[in-house]
């Protein structure tokens, strides 16, 4: 029997960064309106459950004071035309109306998943909203304002638990990373586009944490143009024997899904069928679980694969067809892509011996680590 919980209210997607900005908070809702045409809240498995705003005190367990000040205090009038220490109100981040609520919902529906998750109630929880991995303690980046990933996790630290984190994103999770690299209560495993190409530019095999979290950092970059098969080989080579090893009592997961073929900002070459097949893999290691979202920036692939991974949560078929109501409204016509983009070899090759590589780097200098450790 498996219980799953969809974190959301329409005060989640109903802000704008702005018109020309690619992060758009609409998305959310595109995403729970597909689910509920498809009548997946109807079941007696799922539930819904509104967030509440975080206090300034959950915000402290990872930020500064001047940077939550700084965030508070700017208003959408506030931009600038230079950087500033914060990283706001400039390129990636602009201010925006009602910035400091929005960003503080987000958090607090990430919070409550993780207080829910640890009740026991539920077999897992999907907070689409969440999965700001950029954001650092005294700043902002990539369109992250506050790290609700490492909010979430400090709060099932403080609860007493051992917390695995497995980020999908097509971006290296460099925030949550930074938070634990030197804990052992924490095993940070991130699979994305390598730094070289992509923002932002770390996440390399080499980074595996420093004193006591040696060994409880992993990173699987991987080469543009790596479609669904090499992906998969890579995770379900790499991320089931890590997760054996380390035994933890709870998986957070971050399921961006601008790893998608059609994404505009990245080069990863996901299909929804191929990353459902990573989200299944997730599920199948059969831990409790606490699912964030995360980047995506073609809003139809978003609502897509996000509404296949909770369909897959609550173990809820979803028909391929979409229902009639939707797919007039928002001019998709199934879940899965079709038809599935092709490669050319010399490329396919390329991405394949990358991929090899780094799998070859995480058995030599990771595995051994976390064997000793055992
Ligand atoms: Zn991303």
């Amino acid at each position: 029997m498996s219980n799953s919980t969809f974190i959301y209210d329409n005060a989640l997607s109903s802000y704008n960064i702005g018109n020309n900005h690619p992060m758009k908070p609409i998305r959310l809702s595109y995403v729970f309106e597909l689910l509920k045409s498809y009548g997946i809240f109807s079941s007696p498995n799922t539930t819904i459950i509104k967030p509440q705003i975080a206090s300034e005190k959950d915000l402290l367990l990872f930020h500064t004071p001047e940077y939550i000040n700084a965030v508070k205090n700017l208003n959408s009038n506030t931009n600038y035309t230079t950087p500033n220490e914060f990283n706001i109100g400039y390129g990636d981040n602009p201010t925006y109306p009602n910035m400091y609520e929005s960003a503080t919902l987000v958090v607090g529906a990430s919070i409550l998943a993780a207080n829910q998750i640890y009740s026991g109630k539920y077999s897992s929880i999907f907070n689409i909203a969440g999965g700001l991995h950029h954001a650092m303690p005294n700043n902002a980046s990539g369109f992250c304002i506050f790290n609700d990933p490492v909010i979430a996790i400090k709060t099932l630290l403080d609860l007493g638990l051992k917390v695995a984190y497995i980020d999908i994103d097509c971006h290296h999770g460099d925030g949550v990373q930074q938070a634990f690299y030197d804990t052992d209560r924490v095993l940070t495993i991130s699979i994305h586009e390598s730094g070289k190409y992509l923002f932002p530019g770390t996440g390399f095999t080499s980074e595996i944490g420093t004193g006591n979290g040696k060994g409880y950092s992993v990173n699987i970059p991987l080469h543009p143009y790596t479609g669904d098969d090499i992906y998969l080989e890579a995770f379900k080579t790499i991320v089931p024997r890590i997760i054996e090893l380390f035994n933890p009592d709870i998986i957070v997961s971050q399921l961006g899904i601008d790893t998608h073929y059609s994404d505009p900002l990245t080069h990863l070459y996901l299909t929804v069928q191929g990353y459902s097949k990573v989200v299944e893999t997730i599920k199948n290691l059969d831990y409790p679980w606490l699912a964030l979202g995360g980047g995506g920036y073609n809003l139809q692939a978003v609502s897509r694969a996000w509404a296949k991974a909770f369909s897959l949560m609550a173990n809820y078929d979803l028909p391929n067809e979409i229902p009639c109501m939707y797919k007039s409204t928002y001019n998709i016509s199934t879940i899965n892509d079709s038809p599935q983009p092709q490669l050319s070899p010399t490329i396919r090759k390329t991405a394949q011996d990358s991929a090899q590589r780094s799998m070859l780097e995480i058995e030599t200098m990771v595995f051994p680590l976390l064997k000793k450790h055992r």
